[in-house]
């Protein structure tokens, strides 16, 4: 703040002291006013936060008091839902005529719906309340993978869905909660399946380890389904959202599986994403961080014994193939792939033509034209190819 100036001057120079003098008064009394004007402020401003902050924790008490209310409700529906449940497989494996089995039958799968959407209120409302707790154990999450695949597997061939499993075989054993990994992509698979008719379902397992024995594994739930508008994206994370209320009818569902999804991934340490093009398909992404486990995978030894052999492949689909040979080649293999029947019977007859032929033959069941089993059977049957041992793929059994 500025000195008042002493005034001994006289004259002109003295009346300009004298000015400016009060326009340091001025400057002050304003300065003061501006002083408790801010306190006012700063004041209204605690008040306020005060009053939103009571508000906010108000509305948490009783979102809390509504899903631990849920939790309980949903416990003591279950209990007797699988009481039903129960009752009604013994029905079916009684005696029964034709109607009465199909009535029984109906009766079991509208339970089942209904057990399964207790379920996720169940785990939602428990996630909400803050009393789901993750199970931390060593696990195998190559044979997570493979389990969750199987799940679906029955479901996506009936739509007559291609099932496609990336995940390294050299992939080390980790520490996390499997019950809930197998939850989420149980769950992002089975939306995968729900909303494609035709192509494919992927579930890729990528995994890079860094110094302090950490595993940074990434996941993706990959479709070629309808797909998700862009306006929708956002919101499908939420709780009891669905893209389109005329999708929820003709797909059912809850619009939980997703929020409890998220929320799964998020206490694991992940973020679950999506990118999505109408008609195209969608992703599903998240990535963790899982501790790797001090126990050791069992030492594979037939992989030594399968150093050289030479391999065929035959997939329609690339990606198949692409995957395949991957094995094959870690595994210290020789392999070579063709896309149909044709090109299998002109590898297989040349390799024998030139003395090396190939040893283990690995043809995809469901191929246009010509199936794994029809092409089994003409390489059976062709004096050109020596003895081929054959293992036929498919998503069914
Ligand atoms: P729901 O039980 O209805 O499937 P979710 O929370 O699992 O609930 O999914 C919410 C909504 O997100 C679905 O109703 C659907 O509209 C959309 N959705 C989820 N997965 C897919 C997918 N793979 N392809 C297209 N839409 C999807």
């Amino acid at each position: 703040m500025a000195e008042e100036i002493e005034i001994s001057a006289r004259g002109e120079l003295g009346v300009l002291t004298h000015n400016f003098n009060n326009m340091i008064e001025k400057l002050r009394d304003s300065e003061q006013a501006l002083l408790k004007h801010q306190q006012v402020l700063e004041s209204r401003v605690e008040e306020r936060t005060a009053e939103l902050l009571s508000a906010k924790e108000a509305a948490e008490a009783a979102s809390q008091a509504k899903s631990e209310f849920l939790a309980t409700m949903s416990h003591e529906i279950r209990t007797p839902m699988n009481g039903v449940l129960g009752m009604t497989e013994l029905l079916l494996s009684s005696g029964l005529d034709k109607r009465q089995r199909h009535l029984a039958d109906s009766a079991r799968r509208s339970a089942d719906s209904l057990l399964n959407v207790i379920n996720d209120i169940l785990d939602f409302s428990k996630i909400e309340a803050n009393k789901l707790e993750l199970d931390l154990q060593d696990f195998d999450l190559t044979e997570t993978c493979e389990d969750v695949m199987d799940m679906i597997a029955e479901n996506a061939q009936r739509k007559g869905l291609e099932l496609i499993l990336d995940v390294s075989r050299d992939t080390p054993l980790l520490v996390g909660d499997a019950g809930r990994i197998r939850q989420v992509l149980l769950n992002l698979l089975a939306n995968a399946v729900k909303f494609t008719d035709q192509g494919e379902i992927r579930l890729s397992v990528s995994h890079s380890m860094s110094k302090d024995e950490t595993a940074k594994v990434t996941f993706e739930v990959q479709d070629t389904g309808i797909g998700i508008e862009p306006s929708k994206l956002q919101h499908i994370f939420d709780a009891f959202t669905q893209a389109e209320s005329s999708t929820s009818r003709s797909y059912g569902g809850t619009g939980l599986g997703l929020a409890i999804s998220g929320r799964l991934v998020e206490m694991m340490g992940g973020r679950l994403d999506v990118k999505s093009q109408v008609g195209a398909g969608s992703c599903f992404y998240f990535e963790l961080q899982l501790q790797r486990s001090e126990m050791q995978r069992p030492e594979q030894t037939e992989e030594k014994d399968l150093r050289g052999v030479r391999a065929i492949v035959v997939d329609d689909h690339s990606a198949n193939r692409e995957i395949l040979q991957g094995h094959l080649v870690r595994w210290g293999m020789r392999s070579e792939s063709a896309r149909d029947a044709d090109e299998a019977i002109e590898l297989l007859e040349e390799a024998a033509r030139n003395g090396d032929p190939f040893r283990v033959g690995l043809f995809d069941w469901q191929m246009p034209e010509v199936d794994g089993l029809q092409l089994a059977g003409k390489v059976n049957a062709d004096p050109m190819i020596p003895d081929l041992p054959i293992v036929i793929l498919s998503s069914t059994f």
